[in-house]
């Protein structure tokens, strides 16, 4: 039998699962524990996979059964419908290898486990994206950054089930088309499936302290990488709501990344403060709301976070609706106001499109 661990890069094989082991599921499960938003929602099946393997006979489930599959980690960047029709499929590979300076990490593990761990470990690097929710695979889908840093600067390469092939496949970072908040696999959400990610880190701790909160830190906290990390939490704990306490899913929005006229006719008629962009002309999209002035705006139960206007929250029985209303709201005032398109970041599942069942 093929298992995932005896992959290796630049392989691709065609996984067929054995006729014999059965896919272990449950049935009607409650994901309102499993999405940090706290939306009320319920999957037909629910499904663990460990490697690619089982992965195709979730496959071969959901093509008996003629339901769609779906893919997720921790639920901490999705908006999940009432019902889920279908196989939802959360990975419990939480697997942690090292080798040298490069780590091979399964895509069940928590993604702030592994900057712990990595730390422990002397290996540098993760710390600017210490507090991260969610899981090690989801963490290139969306090319996950914080502080001035995002994960593509490690990437090494990303073990997949490419569904549609059924083929076991590594991706090498350059075929990745890592961008901010962007990547293949974002813009392929039917194809691929994340099995587990290996980075390169660094051995000497080099401080990333471009990102202005970071510069005004005291020298004591950016002496050590789990000193700036300590920062980095504290620093998120103030800015962020807990979404153990208020449901959430971080930024609502991607930060717009605007021609430079646009940004100077922003700053000069005061909509926005320099330090609200970055040299690449990545603007705050927290600023145009709060310039826009929609802080009090609600849909029901959805509204704008007080501490963090790019944050939308739950505040108790909230549905995907009020959510979505509330979003597109946010979206048409800042179009009138300003001309810009605020982008949504967290996705809603999409269906993979998996590989037919080779015994037909
Ligand atoms: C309080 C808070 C703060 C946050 N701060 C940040 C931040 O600073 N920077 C940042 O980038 N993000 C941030 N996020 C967003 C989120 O934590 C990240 O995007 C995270 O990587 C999502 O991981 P997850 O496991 O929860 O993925 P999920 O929400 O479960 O899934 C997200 C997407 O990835 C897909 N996916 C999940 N696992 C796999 C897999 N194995 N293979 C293929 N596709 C998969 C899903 O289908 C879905 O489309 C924050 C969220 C919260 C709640």
């Amino acid at each position: 039998m093929i298992i995932s661990q005896q992959y290796t890069l630049f392989d691709k094989i065609t996984v067929k699962a054995q006729a014999t082991m059965p896919f272990e599921h449950r049935k009607e499960v409650d994901l309102s524990p499993y999405n940090t938003l706290g939306l009320p929602s319920v999957c037909q099946y629910l499904g663990r996979f460990q490697s690619a393997n089982d992965l195709q006979h979730a496959f071969e489930f959901a093509q008996k059964e003629r339901v769609p599959c779906f893919v997720m980690g921790g639920g901490s960047n999705i908006l999940l419908p009432e019902y889920l029709p279908g196989v939802v499929l959360i990975s419990s590979d939480a697997s942690i290898h090292v080798n040298g300076d490069e780590v091979t990490v399964g895509a069940g593990a928590s993604w702030d486990n592994l900057v712990a761990e990595t730390l422990k470990m002397g290996l540098f690097g993760l710390e600017n994206l210490s507090s991260i929710p969610g899981t090690v695979g989801a963490a290139p889908i969306q090319n996950i950054g914080a502080y001035g840093v995002e994960l593509d600067r490690f990437v090494v390469s990303v073990e997949v089930l490419d569904a549609q092939s059924g083929l076991a496949e590594t991706l090498m970072a350059d075929e990745c088309q890592f961008q901010y908040r962007d990547s293949l696999f974002k813009r392929h959400p039917e194809r691929f499936v994340v099995t587990r990610l290996t980075l390169k880190l660094n051995p000497r701790f080099e401080p990333v302290l471009a990102y202005q909160d970071l510069q005004t830190l005291p020298a004591q906290s950016t002496a050590s990488a789990q000193g700036l990390r300590r920062a980095i939490q504290s620093i998120r704990a103030h800015k962020l709501p807990d979404h153990r306490i208020v449901g959430n899913v971080g930024s609502f929005f991607k930060n717009p990344i605007l021609a430079k006229t646009v940004i100077e006719t922003l700053e000069q008629s005061h909509v926005i403060h320099r330090n609200a962009r970055n040299a690449q002309g990545k603007v705050s999209a927290a600023a145009l709301i709060q310039a826009a002035a929609l802080g009090d705006l609600h849909v029901g139960q959805a509204g704008i976070s007080p501490k963090h206007h790019l944050v939308l929250e739950n505040r108790g029985g909230a549905t995907l609706t009020d959510i979505l209303t509330l979003a597109s709201l946010i979206q048409e005032t800042i179009q009138t106001r300003f001309g810009i398109r605020l982008e949504i970041e967290p996705q809603q599942l999409t269906p993979l499109i998996h590989a037919p069942n080779p015994k037909g």
